[in-house]
């Protein structure tokens, strides 16, 4: 557009190429915003703004995991893509003597600390708690006890629930519950009529 006005010097066009920079805004970062841009940051900016947003980042991350869940070719595609690089990791020597130094470095040292009778303890309850997120710490007792005897996942999680207040299993065998109750009563009470 400036192009065909252009026909000035050269001054004047970058002079109103100026103003017409100010006009617009600009980013933090120095970078001139778009005439049409609305939150003052530059598309870069922007991106890392969102990216440090923890609300963003869940919502991200549960639309990938929902997409990872309900598509296959999704998920053989990812499985193939993840196979790709591995390999190709194990065929570079530099990435695996990268490895390899880190475990040196790091891995080593660390291992005493991380092998205390507390420290796997600590890594114990952090995988329980994130496995048995749904079962409540008092009856994690009974979970491995119904699961030596066989029952599958989603029995264990009816007969729990249905022990604990405020879960919708529990709320089903309260009505359940006072239904027989009343149907119990009623039975009784059309006995005592004759
Ligand atoms: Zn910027």
């Amino acid at each position: 557009m400036t192009a065909t006005n252009g026909a000035g010097a050269a001054g004047a066009v970058s002079a109103s190429e100026q103003s017409r920079a100010a006009a617009r805004g600009t980013c933090p970062c120095g970078v001139t915003l778009g005439i049409k841009n609305q939150h003052g940051l530059c598309r870069a900016c922007r991106c890392r703004a969102l990216s440090a947003d923890p609300d963003v980042v869940a919502r991200r991350s549960r639309a990938a995991l929902a997409t990872y869940q309900a598509d296959a070719t999704v998920r053989a595609r990812h499985k193939a893509a993840t196979r790709a690089a591995i390999a190709k990791r194990l065929e570079d020597p530099a990435a695996m003597e990268r490895l390899r130094e880190n475990g040196r470095k790091h891995g080593a040292p660390n291992f005493p600390l991380a092998n205390t009778p507390e420290a796997r303890g600590r890594a114990a309850a952090a995988t329980r708690a994130r496995h048995l997120g749904w079962c409540p710490p008092e009856y994690y007792g009974l979970n491995a006890s119904l699961k030596a005897k066989g029952y599958g996942l989603a029995e264990r999680k009816a007969i729990i629930l249905a022990d604990v207040p405020g879960t919708p299993e529990h709320a089903r065998r309260a009505i359940a519950n006072h239904q027989d109750a009343q149907r119990i009563r009623a039975e009784r009470e059309k006995a005592q009529a004759y």
